[in-house]
């Protein structure tokens, strides 16, 4: 793709997201009162504007790379059994397993302190909403995208499948961290909801709720947590800087302070 389709793409992306999601940020409210120029958007726009204009780009190559290694892990004949299926009961298929994994992955991302210091990044985020959902170091993106379709290329499922499910999570994913309460009922104990993942933003690094798209892991697993209101405040207990490109060298810089 060349420069100008790709800023057409990431101007769209944006006007696109922001028609969507601000007129629900402004008619159900999760915080009351939240500006849209609220304090560090501008360093939420910087690093949705870098996935879109320079890591997606190399985010995509190393997943390439990543299904090459794990090509042919499998008999291909298995394989082909698993594209056979219908198209309905692969989606259930993927969702489940890479829900399986991220949850898993995504618990270690807040035990193991290597992992950590790529992910606090994401938590630094001190205001939430459909912008903030952007706040991720590349590699941060890639661990997770990894987990997410590692099923996927172990088993052969079609790009079809997949093009729609990932489709899907992106937006999800962009949806749960909005500053958006719906009152759904009980239907979120099975798709999930913003409040579960606002409190996974409280500032104890161990908040729980680590599923992405249902809770069902959470529920399964112990980590369900669901107060009747928003947490008092969002982000992490340790000192890191509050600029992209700080953010984005965080990760490799020694610190006494990191936990
Ligand atoms: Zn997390
Ligand atoms: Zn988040």
């Amino acid at each position: 793709m060349n420069l100008p389709a790709i800023i057409l793409g990431t101007g769209g992306s944006f006007l696109f997201l922001c028609l969507i999601f601000h007129p629900l940020e402004r008619a159900f409210p999760a915080k009351q009162g939240q500006r849209f120029f609220r304090p560090e958007w501008w360093i939420d726009l910087c690093f949705f504007l870098g996935q879109y204009l320079l890591w997606s780009g190399l985010v995509l190559w190393l997943l390439n790379r990543f299904a090459d290694g794990l090509d042919a892990t499998l008999p291909f004949a298995f394989r082909a059994s698993v594209a056979d299926q219908p198209w309905w009961l692969q989606a259930v298929e993927v969702v489940l397993l890479s829900d399986f994994l991220v949850y898993w992955g995504h618990r270690l991302q807040h035990r193991i302190p290597f992992l950590w210091r790529f992910h606090c990044i994401h938590h630094s985020a001190e205001h939430l909403d459909w912008l903030a959902a952007h706040r991720e170091h590349p590699l941060d993106t890639v661990y997770t995208m990894s987990l997410i379709n590692v099923p996927a290329f172990l088993l052969g499922f079609p790009l079809e499948t997949l093009a729609g499910v990932i489709a899907f999570r992106g937006i999800w994913a962009i949806y749960i961290h909005s500053n958006v309460r719906l009152p759904i009922g009980p239907l979120r104990w099975l798709i999930g909801a913003p409040e579960l993942h606002h409190w996974h933003h409280d500032r104890a690094r161990d908040a729980g709720n680590y599923a992405n798209i249902s809770p069902l892991m959470d529920l399964a697993f112990g980590t369900y947590r669901c107060p009747d209101h928003e947490p008092e405040s969002f982000g992490i207990q340790e000192e890191i800087p509050r600029g992209y490109l700080g953010q984005m060298l965080h990760p490799f810089r020694r610190s006494k302070r990191r936990r």
